[in-house]
């Protein structure tokens, strides 16, 4: 019994010995990666993909794993959740987007701002710090997207140029004070950099800001190229992509939400578009063919 118990840890030391040189060759050879390798692939709810010239990161901003309740699609029949086997939920997360393009990096949308939220942690992650964002384009007024322009009393991008629809602030300004109170504040907090586009507009980077109202009145998507931030134009792909009829409950208008759905899904089909959604579930992206 002794003897044996020397032998394990003579070969334990061995081992030890051979151990750090392992590590230190296969460090080595991490080492000798391209930046763009190592960081956007490696870390967890951090994924980039580059289409044409655009270079896009998605950066998950819930901590915790997301199901979009299937109580949130009180329209669909039991019949089709049984069959996609949705009973338990719908896959989801919460989701923002940083786009490089025209030399210039865009961050699209801010998530929850809660207190797990990973949005800050996951761009120091990248290299980047609240500070060197300079463009912050918003899909619409929702907590979980623009809940992390704040921190208590200030605001987290203090350089950002922020751009939001026109129609989605006038439509919140009239809302009842407790239902726009988060907006009002972000809003005023921000006011010296915000800008109001119109639909149709483009914004700095070759951004195009469409329309896609239904989910609140003035619900933007944006596209470059091949590229095409939708937002919350979807809750659950899972069921919405096959059935884009179903609204989730979190649509303000539920048949406007769901032509508008239907018509971008069919534009985003005709041309080949890759689907960047604030929802969709990790990674949140949805090449041509998957949706
Ligand atoms: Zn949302």
């Amino acid at each position: 019994m002794k003897n044996y118990l020397t032998k394990k840890v003579w070969l334990l030391y061995a081992l030890m010995l051979i151990l750090p040189t392992c590590g230190g060759s296969s460090k080595k050879a991490a080492g000798e990666e391209s930046a763009a390798d190592s960081a956007a692939t490696r870390i967890p709810g951090i994924e980039t993909m580059l289409l044409n010239n655009v270079k896009v990161t998605w950066i998950q901003d819930n901590a915790e794993e997301r199901l979009m309740p299937r109580t949130l699609f009180a329209d669909a029949p039991d019949s089709i959740i049984d069959r996609l086997n949705l009973q338990d939920g719908i896959p989801s997360s919460v989701s923002t987007f940083l786009v490089e393009t025209e030399g210039i990096r865009i961050l699209f949308d801010t998530g929850l701002g809660a207190p797990d939220s990973r949005l800050t942690e996951s761009l120091k992650s990248l290299g980047i710090a609240p500070a060197d964002i300079k463009y912050l384009y918003l899909t619409h007024f929702h907590g979980d997207h623009i809940g992390g322009m704040m921190k208590g009393d200030s605001i987290v991008f203090p350089n950002a140029e922020v751009y939001a629809s026109k129609t989605e602030y006038e439509a919140w300004m009239k809302m009842p004070e407790k239902q726009r109170a988060q907006v009002v504040k972000t809003m005023e907090s921000y006011r010296k950099q915000l800008h109001l586009f119109e639909f149709g507009d483009t914004l700095p980077g070759r951004i195009t800001a469409l329309g896609a109202v239904g989910h609140t009145p003035g619900h933007t998507v944006f596209q470059t190229e091949k590229l095409l931030v939708i937002g919350d134009l979807m809750h659950g792909a899972a069921l919405q992509a096959a059935y884009p009829e179903f609204s989730a409950a979190y649509d303000h208008d539920k048949e406007k939400a769901a032509e508008t759905r239907k018509r971008f899904l069919k534009y985003a089909k005709d041309n080949g578009l890759t689907l960047a959604g604030m929802h969709l579930p990790a990674p949140a992206f949805m090449a041509a063919g998957q949706y």
